[in-house]
C-alpha cells in the first residue's frame, strides 16, 4: 500500500489552535468484520490490534478528569475490543454521552448477541455508516451481502425505538461518496435516504451525515494507484472553505489509539501525525491527564483540506450543511 503522508506534508494549510476538550475519541482496535474500500482505518478481520483494559482505563480517567462531556467510540469495529461493554458503562456512570460508530453488520457478528439491546438500555448514540441506499452501491463498497444485513440491523435498531423521534435513541447514518468526489449537500441527500429508506423498507433514522473521503491509508493509496491522488487533492484544495476552520473537529476532539497514544483526530492518528502541542513522536495519555488543551496547536497538513472542503466534513458531518 502507498504511504500518501509524503504527499500531504508540505502543506500551505491555516495554522489551527485548539478550544476547550468536549469529545474524547478511542479507537479500539483495527479489527472489522469487513474490509471496504475506502477504509481510513485500513481496518479488516485479519488485523489484531485492540485497546486493553488499562488503556480502556486510562481513556475513561482522561474523559472523567479534562471536563469532555462525549465518549466516541470508533475502530475497526469497537464492538469486537472485548471490553467494549464495560467501557461504555463505566462511561455512562460518568454521565458522558457515549457514541458508538457503528457498521451494523457486527452486530450480526457471533457473539454480538444481545448487543443491540445493550445498547439501547445504555442509551448510547450510534453512528451507522450508509454509503448508499442503493445495494449494488453499498455491495461495491462494503462487500457482498453488506446491504442487506444492515437493513435487518436497521429494522431491528429501529424496533429497539432507535431513530424513532421520542424515543431518545438516536441513530444517524454516514455517507460517503465512491470515489474521488466531494458529497452531494447534505439536507437533500438526507431527504432522499429517509424517502427511499422510509418507502422502500419501512426505515427511520435521525440524521444523514455526508462524509467527504480522505486521501490517506486505502482510499489514499487507490488514488495514487490510479494516479488520481493530485487530482484530488486539487479538488479538495479548491473547494476550502475559510468558513469551516472554526468547527473542524480537532478543535474540540482529541483521537486515542488502541495503545493510548494520543493524536489532533482520527486522521492524524492513522497517519500518524503527532500531537501538534508537543515536539515529541509520540505522545501517551499518561502524560495528559492534567493538561491545559486550549490554545494548544493542532498537526495540520494537506490532508485537513479534506475537512474544509465544500460544506465540510466532520465526524458530526457536514459543518455547514
Ligand atoms: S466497516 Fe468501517 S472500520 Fe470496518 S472496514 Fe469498513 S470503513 Fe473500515
Ligand atoms: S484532518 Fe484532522 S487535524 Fe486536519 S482539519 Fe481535519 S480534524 Fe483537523
Amino acid at each position: 500500500m502507498h504511504d500518501t503522508l509524503p504527499l500531504l506534508r508540505n502543506s500551505d494549510f491555516p495554522r489551527l489552535a485548539r478550544k476547550a476538550l468536549e469529545t474524547v475519541q478511542a479507537n479500539l482496535g483495527y479489527r472489522c468484520n469487513q474490509a471496504c474500500l475506502h477504509c481510513h482505518v485500513n481496518a479488516s478481520p485479519k488485523r489484531t490490534e485492540a485497546m486493553d483494559g488499562e488503556t480502556v482505563g486510562l481513556v475513561l480517567k482522561l474523559l472523567a478528569r479534562s471536563g469532555a462531556n462525549t465518549l466516541d467510540l470508533t475502530g475497526g469495529a469497537p464492538e469486537l475490543n472485548p471490553h467494549f461493554r464495560d467501557m461504555v458503562r463505566a462511561a455512562r456512570s460518568l454521565g458522558a454521552r457515549v457514541i458508538d460508530r457503528c457498521n451494523l453488520t457486527v452486530l450480526e457478528e457471533p457473539g454480538s448477541e444481545g448487543l443491540a439491546d445493550f445498547l439501547a438500555d445504555q442509551g448510547v448514540e450510534i453512528v451507522a455508516s450508509l454509503p448508499c441506499y442503493l445495494e449494488d452501491n453499498v455491495d461495491r463498497q462494503r462487500g457482498a451481502g453488506v446491504f442487506a444485513i444492515s437493513l435487518r440491523v436497521l429494522r431491528r435498531l429501529n424496533e429497539l425505538g432507535y431513530g424513532r423521534p421520542d424515543s431518545g435513541l438516536v441513530l444517524n447514518l454516514v455517507y460517503n461518496p465512491q470515489g474521488p468526489v466531494l458529497p452531494p449537500p447534505q439536507d437533500a441527500l438526507e431527504v432522499a435516504y429517509r424517502r427511499q429508506l422510509k418507502d422502500r423498507f419501512g426505515l427511520v433514522f435521525n440524521r444523514l451525515y455526508a462524509l467527504a473521503n480522505m486521501p490517506i491509508q486505502r482510499f489514499g493509496s487507490t488514488l495514487v494507484t490510479a494516479d488520481r491522488f493530485e487530482a484530488y487533492l486539487s479538488l479538495l484544495r479548491g473547494a476550502h472553505n475559510p468558513g469551516n476552520l472554526d468547527g473542524v473537529m480537532c478543535r474540540s476532539l482529541v483521537s486515542v489509539d488502541w495503545q493510548g497514544y494520543v493524536y489532533d483526530c482520527d486522521f492524524n492518528q492513522m497517519l500518524g501525525l503527532p500531537l501538534g502541542a508537543t515536539e515529541q513522536p509520540r505522545v501517551h495519555l499518561r502524560e495528559l491527564m492534567e493538561w491545559a488543551w486550549k490554545g494548544r496547536a493542532i498537526n495540520v497538513a494537506d490532508h485537513c483540506y479534506g475537512c474544509t472542503a465544500g460544506a465540510g466534513s466532520s465526524c458530526g458531518g457536514a459543518l455547514n450543511p
